[in-house]
Formats: C-alpha cells, structure tokens, sequence
C-alpha cells in the first residue's frame, strides 16, 4: 500500500483535511458528519482546550479565552494571549493541523504522519516557513508546501493538461486575493497575485450587524452595541440572513427578546431584501474588482486572456459576485466544485501525486442540468415574450441545493398564477424539457406587482420540491418532481440532438449559399431559434455598451463564417455565447 499523505487547507477562518481513495479526491468528515473546522481555537470553561465549533461559539462571549484568524499573524514574531498563557501563532496554528490529522486518522484508522498544506500565493518565505513549523509541532511531515490557487486549480482541472489561463477569485470569511495561474500539462504556475488579508464575508455581516443595530436603536429606542450577549446573537444573526440571502431574494429576520426596554421586552421583525443588501457591500465588491485589474496588468494580461474562473472561499456563493465577473470577463465561473472545498480536494491531489497515486477526478455531486421557471421577459424596449426562461438552479451547483427568486403579478387584481417548471439552458422556455407544471390560486386582491416567491429544493437523489409563495400572506402551494436528474438523461439528449439538428440541418446549407446574407448577413428565416436570436442581438444592440455592442457584432460575424463553412460545432458555440450575452444584457 502506498504511503498516506493528506491535504490540508490551513484557512483564516475554516480548515479542512483531504485525501484521495480509489483515485478520487474526498474531504474527510468528522466523526459527527462535518466537512469543516473552523479555525478557532480556545479554552474552555474547565480549562479544557477548544478547537473548532465549540471554539467559534464561546468566541463572541469569551474573545479574552479564544484565538480567531491566527493565520493572520503566522511569521510575525509576536504571542497571542489564551487564557493567560502566552502562545506563538506556530502553536495555535499546530492545535488546528492536530485537530485535522485526528480527523484523518480516525476515518482511516491507521496514524497520519505526512502532509500537504496549503498557503495563499501572496506568502513570504517567513509566512511559509511558519506553517511548516506548525506541521512539524502537531506531528506532521510538511512534504510540500503549496500554493492555495495552484490547489484549487488542480482541484478543477485534475484530469486536464490544455494549456490554460485560469483566474482565482478566493474571497473567504476573513481574506480576500485573486491569482491568475497559468495551467501546461502538469505545471501549475502563479503569474500575479493581489489581494487585502483583512476584507472577507466578515465584513459583509458586519454591515448586516450594523444595519440590524440601527433598526433597534430607531424602532425600539434602544442601543444594543455594548451588551456582548445580544451583540453575539446579532452577529449569527446578520450572518444567516447574509447566507439566505445568496439562495433567495429576501431573508426574514424574526427574533425575539433582543433586549428591554422599561421591562419590556424587545423583538426583533424586519425584512432585508437582496438588492438592498447588494448595496451595502458594493465597495468591497468593487475592491476586489481594483484587485483584480492590479493582477491582470502585473501579469501583463487583460480580461479576455482568461480562459476560466475559479470561485473558492464560502463569499463567492454571494450572487453579485458572479454577476460582476461575468459582466467584466463574459465567462461563466466555475462553480462545480464546492468552493469551500477545493483547495483541500487539490491539497490532497499534489499529495497523492507526490506519494506516486493517479488521480483521475474530485469527488462531486452536482447537478448537470439548470432547473428554472418562465415568465415575461423583454424582447426590445417595446416588446415582451411570455416565455423567457428564467433559470432558478444552475447546472454544476453542488448537491443538495435550495435556491429562490421572487416575480411579480402583472396585472391588478390577478388572482393566480401558473409555475412552470423547466429543465434546460435555452432563454426560450419552450425550447427546454418542461418538467411539472402547477398553479397557485387565491391570491390576494391587490394591483400587480404582487410578489410570489418560487423555490427549488434539489436534494442528492435527484427528487425536486418546488414551492410558490405568495410572500405577503405566506399562501403556498407545492409539488415534488421525482428523479428530474437521472430520469432525463436520456430523453434530455434525444431532444439535444433534434435541437440540433433542427438548427444546423437544412438552414446551415442556405447559410453558406447567400442567404444568409439577406438576414443581417447572418442566417436564414427557417429556424426558429436563430431568429429569434437575430432579432434579440439586434435590439439589443440599442442599448448594449460599446464593448458589448463589439463582442455582439464578433459573435454574429462568427455565426457567419461557420455557417458558411458548414461547421455546426462553431457556429453552436457562438450561438451559445451570443444567447449568453443577450440573456445577460436583458437581466
Ligand atoms: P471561508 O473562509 O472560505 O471558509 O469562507 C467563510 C465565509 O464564507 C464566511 O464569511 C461565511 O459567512 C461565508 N459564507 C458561507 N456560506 C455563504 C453563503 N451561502 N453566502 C454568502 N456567504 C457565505
């Protein structure tokens, strides 16, 4: 048998342990199911030692008795109070690798003496060498130490050797920095690296802390900020709603006996909506989008070198974030790999790779199909299609999932409302697999613009609950879709392939004899699809930015010249990023 090394991702605010089994790299599980420790560290009431959970929740209370974000502090030559004692950031950092290997060896049931760990790319030599002191003082071989984008890269790209632009996107609890790596056969290499080690996910609950403060102290007239107890409460708080808030658009704050106020009790009842929640955090979005174009020129680089984008760090499952970076690089992030994960899983990739083992995959489940509804969507400034798909779970996300969003009524006074559901990418509902469809009745008489939130629950085994609300009364009416992932394969594929060939058939001949040329140059008037993808680039253009209007011009000169070529392969992948765009401009 070979040697056992694991993977280690020794993170600001959560740590993880991996291994590769039967080729395939696997976070290892405590041995009460949980993937992740949180790297706290603390003493606790009795004078035991905390490390993890039971660590994180004395924190709020017990800040004098618990160490957070020791990582910050690794090669700095300094000690950090515990209770009294004094410790250097190798020692606190060695009770969470000691914690780790336990884990390892515990689900293995054999010891664990070799490890690989993982560091930002932005360490220096004293930052490194700290953390290979840490491994040693908890008993670990360090044999290598890596990069953490170069991990995560591995982790999406273990079986391929293109070559490869890819760009990290690591916005964590606590750190954020952007790398752009360059990928050839089995050379990782870190071209740029930039980034701020104190803006993270930390900073959005604080705004959320801050807001749920403010709403007590004018509603209720009192101030919460320096009771601990309630200021702890309000911080899990803030930080559930902000983690709702990435799944549906709004989040429900109830809670009771926040405070008193004259003997009475205070509660706490408000609604935050997404959109207003976006707004809260958008200068630290924006910053990490300053880091962003500070890489790419320290690497020599501009947007459209990127050939893909990594999200790692548990904030990147904030929307906006995705929104952004495809507005500014038009790709799609990668998000089939649970980014809170992925850079233990590449961890214990360069680890098993160094211990001689192949690895041929990450151990995933997501989901290969986008589920969503439809409803009406713009076609020009005047024009509406009653169609338009609107996806609600993406393909790729991992597995299970719960994702929201709300629609509106559209007229005054409408007393029901049809949900669709559907399984497919295309923007035009009717072109994707309609999967369960069910109407929900007795709305409240009131004009349009009532809001009915629709919600998706995907579990592991492919069944699919599908929920509308109307959100004022909490009216629900539900259905449950079985086995939408296995089931549709096949049927799935057959209606992919006479997609297909509907599209490319008979209209790709007409295309490359001259036709084309009477559609904006483009294509012919016998397929649906690409009409109606015509007809929106074309009014879209109105209102597309310049660079947008460029790249819209590009693809309809490309679905030209592969149509006259004869080559469907071309002219389906520019159609697709054509519809990608058009599809983004409308949103
Ligand atoms: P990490 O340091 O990579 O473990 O990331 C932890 C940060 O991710 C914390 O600030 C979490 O609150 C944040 N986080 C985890 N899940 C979500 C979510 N669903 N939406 C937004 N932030 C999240």
């Amino acid at each position: 048998m070979s040697e056992i090394i694991i993977g280690i991702d020794l993170g600001t605010t959560n740590s993880e342990v991996a291994i590769v089994e039967n080729g395939r790299s696997t976070i290892i599980a405590d041995s009460e199911g949980r993937k992740i420790l949180p790297s706290f560290v603390g003493i606790g009431e009795n004078g035991e030692i905390l490390v993890g959970e039971a660590a994180r929740n004395q924190y709020m209370l017990y800040p004098e008795r618990t160490v957070k974000s020791i990582k910050r502090s690794m090669g700095e030559d300094v000690r950090v109070d515990l209770a009294g004692h004094l410790y250097s950031p190798q020692e606190i950092s060695a009770v969470i690798l000691k914690r780790l290997k336990s884990i390892a060896e515990e689900y293995l049931g054999q010891p664990v003496q070799k490890a690989v760990i993982t560091v930002p790319a932005y360490f220096s030599d004293a930052q490194r060498q700290a953390t290979r002191e840490a491994g040693e003082i908890a008993g670990l071989e360090v044999v290598r130490i890596i990069n953490e984008p170069t991990a995560a890269a591995l982790a999406y790209e273990a079986r391929q050797g293109a070559h490869k632009r890819i760009m990290v996107y690591d916005l964590g609890g606590g750190t954020f920095d952007v790398s752009i790596v360059s990928m050839e056969d089995d050379v990782v290499e870190v071209l740029a690296s930039h980034g701020n080690n104190r803006l993270g996910g930390d900073d959005f609950d604080a705004r959320i802390v801050q807001h749920l403060v403010d709403y007590i102290r004018e509603t209720h007239g009192v101030d919460v900020s320096e009771q601990r107890q309630t200021m702890a409460r309000i911080n899990r708080i803030a930080e559930a709603a902000k983690r709702a808030l990435s799944d549906q658009p709004y989040a429900s704050i109830q809670e009771e006996y926040m405070a008193e106020k004259d003997g009475a009790p205070v509660h706490l009842s408000l609604e935050l909506s997404r959109e207003d929640y976006q707004d809260m955090i958008a200068e630290y979005v924006d910053e990490t989008f300053d880091a962003i174009h500070k890489a790419l020129s320290s690497a020599n680089l501009t947007t459209s070198d990127i050939d893909e984008i990594l999200l790692v760090g548990g904030s990147t499952r904030t929307p906006v974030i995705s929104e952004r970076l495809f507005e500014e690089f038009r790709l799609e992030p990668q998000r089939n790999v649970d980014p809170d994960l992925c850079v233990a899983l590449g961890a214990a990739i360069q680890a098993a790779s160094i211990g001689g083992n192949r690895v041929s995959s990450v151990l995933v489940d997501i989901t290969p199909y986008t589920f969503g509804t439809s409803a009406i969507g713009p076609l020009g400034d005047n024009e509406f299609y009653p169609h338009a798909y609107v996806p609600i779970i993406r393909k790729n996300t991992p597995l299970p999932v719960r994702k929201s969003e709300a629609f509106y009524t559209m007229v005054d006074g409408q007393k029901d409302v049809r949900c669709t559901i559907y399984q497919g990418e295309d923007f035009d509902a009717l072109n994707n697999i309609k999967i369960g469809e069910f109407m929900i009745t007795g709305l409240r008489d009131v004009p349009a613009g009532n809001v009915i939130t629709v919600s998706l629950d995907l579990d592991i085994n492919g069944i699919l609950h599908v929920s509308a609300t109307e959100k004022e009364t909490g009216l629900e009416k539900s259905i449950t879709i079985n086995n939408v992932i296995g089931h549709f394969q096949e049927e799935a594929l057959e209606q992919a392939r006479s997609r297909v060939s509907a599209l490319f058939g008979a209209s790709v001949e007409q295309l490359a004899s001259g036709e084309a040329a009477q559609a904006n140059g483009v294509a012919g008037e016998d397929t649906e699809k690409t009409k109606t993808l015509i007809l929106r680039a074309r009014l879209l253009m109105e209102k597309a930015s310049e660079e947008d209007k460029e790249d819209i011009i590009d693809l309809l000169e490309q679905i030209n010249d592969a149509a006259s070529k004869n080559d469907p392969v071309a002219l389906g992948t520019a159609m697709n990023t054509l519809t990608d765009i058009l599809f983004y401009l409308e949103n």
